[in-house]
């Protein structure tokens, strides 16, 4: 579909106006109602709709879809039937809601089974991670904490201009917008100390990232190639990596992020397909040097994806403190994906793997208070008037994402989460 047949389609459900989910969009996620049905949905506008009512209904019977495919409390099983099956039933959805169709719009006895207000269901984790990877791919990030930590002449690292650097991240604590975060707690080196001392992390961040969710993949061993790992992506969630810094610096030598990463990372609530994304594709950075060639790509396969962190204190308005775009960065998701599993290694349907903090070219691009406050040497004034150099209790972090060209717009929403303080056990 074109971006003008886009623009032109129209549903017979209502879609405010600058609303994030238009018909083309149909994100996927995972919702309980009020009688606590669980069950994955879509939306349209503010409308929720329930997949496993429309199938249990009959309007995907031609897609020979299994049963309970939507009768989950995750979308796993959909994702691993594959992007052929994703894009029938994308079609489907499409033909199904266009104002001029009248199968379900005028059956208004089946409207009541299948429509929620979303305001009325609680979202839910859309996929069970069973792993997650984190990457690094931002040069810009990358350079910024090079710089932070080793100086200017050492910033980049001499593998990252070859390697799309990236570590095993932990699937168990990835939780979904709206689900609040305390503040951890663990060991950490101060300027003038020679020993560690234990206690809450002074130092929490946020990382402004999204993450693509990836099909079944191959059987260990076999590798996905640079060409084909488009169809090995289902889709795309905005990804908040919290990251305690204090903890993480005294940490991570030589092995990398555990405890400082570990302890909660946040995802917006509704998964937009590479389908509905196709239509702000661009090109990326330049690569120099030309990485080598099993990354090599020949397509732009970046993604115009603008972003945004607000932080919101306690009983105030929300302040902006940066807007960047997934296209700064430097590693596109088929170069991950290829690289990841250049060695064999295999991915699973439900697979998160996240991008790296994507900050941008100007200070008001970075995506994340270290970099924004510059390791709290230029505190960030909100507009209570106080300021910020990491993230205080009871702060609400707020990222959202969406795409726009030529006043057409589509985007993920928002993912939400509040800093509460440490446990005290
Ligand atoms: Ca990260």
């Amino acid at each position: 579909m074109t971006l003008q047949q886009a623009k032109e389609l129209e549903s017979w459900v209502n879609v405010p106006k600058n609303s994030d989910f238009p018909l083309f969009n149909l994100p996927l996620g995972v919702f309980s109602t009020t009688s606590e049905t669980v069950t994955c949905g879509t939306r349209i506008g503010d409308s929720v709709i329930d997949l496993n009512a429309l199938h249990q209904l009959g309007y995907f019977d031609d897609l020979k879809l299994p049963d309970d495919v939507f009768m989950q409390d995750a979308l796993n099983d959909f994702i691993s039937l594959g992007k052929d099956v994703h894009r029938a039933w994308r079609s489907k959805m499409i033909a199904l809601f266009s104002k001029d169709n009248a199968t379900l719009r005028d059956r208004d006895e089946h409207h009541k089974e299948i429509f929620s207000s979303v305001d009325d269901v609680q979202l839910m984790m859309p996929v069970f991670v069973q792993d997650y990877t984190d990457f690094y791919s931002s040069k810009e990030h990358a350079t910024n904490v090079g710089i932070m930590f080793r100086g200017k002449d050492n910033a980049l690292m001499p593998n990252w201009l070859h390697i799309p650097v990236g570590y095993h991240g932990r699937a168990s604590s990835i939780v979904v917008s709206g689900e609040d975060i305390h503040r951890p707690k663990g060991q950490q080196l101060t300027a003038d100390a020679e020993v560690p001392a234990f206690g809450p992390s002074k130092m929490m961040d946020f990382e402004l990232e999204m993450a693509f969710i990836t099909t079944e993949g191959k059987p260990l061993g076999h590798r996905i190639k640079v060409e084909e790992a488009e169809d090995y992506i289902f889709g795309m969630v905005v990804f908040n990596d919290w990251s305690a810094r204090d903890i993480q610096k005294w940490e991570y030598v030589p092995l990398g992020p555990f405890l400082g990463k570990n302890f909660g990372s946040s995802i917006s609530p509704w998964v937009v397909t590479m389908e509905a994304l196709e239509l702000f594709r661009c090109e990326g950075p330049k690569q120099q040097p030309e990485p080598l060639p099993y990354i090599q790509t020949n397509k732009p396969s970046a993604f115009d994806i603008a972003l945004e962190v607000q932080i919101q204190p306690e009983q105030t308005e929300p302040t902006t403190v940066a807007k960047s775009n997934f296209k700064y960065l430097y590693w596109s998701m088929a170069q991950q994906l290829a690289h990841h599993t250049v060695n064999g290694c295999n991915v699973s349907a439900g697979d998160m793997m996240a991008s790296g903090t994507i900050s941008g070219p100007t200070e008001d691009a970075y995506g994340s208070m270290l970099e924004l406050a510059w390791k709290g040497t230029k505190p960030l004034q909100l507009n209570d008037g106080s300021e910020r150099k990491f993230i205080l209790d009871n702060d609400t972090v707020i990222m959202k994402a969406h795409c726009e060209r030529d006043g057409f717009r589509l985007g993920f929403g928002e993912v939400r989460s509040k800093i509460l303080p440490a446990i005290d056990d």
